[in-house]
């Protein structure tokens, strides 16, 4: 399973999160679910 690094809109927390398929995560902060994914952490690991 890919690790996705993830922004919420509403509050702006960053957090990663493993994602499976057809799941939909939430902001462990806010629990809004408009979330804007950045890039697996296996593309940006240096
Ligand atoms: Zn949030």
């Amino acid at each position: 399973m890919p690790i996705y690094e993830y922004s919420c809109q509403r509050c702006g927390n960053k957090f990663e999160l493993l994602v499976r398929a057809n799941t939909r995560p939430d902001c462990p902060d806010c629990l809004c679910t408009e979330l804007t994914q950045k890039l697996s952490l296996v593309s940006t690991a240096a």
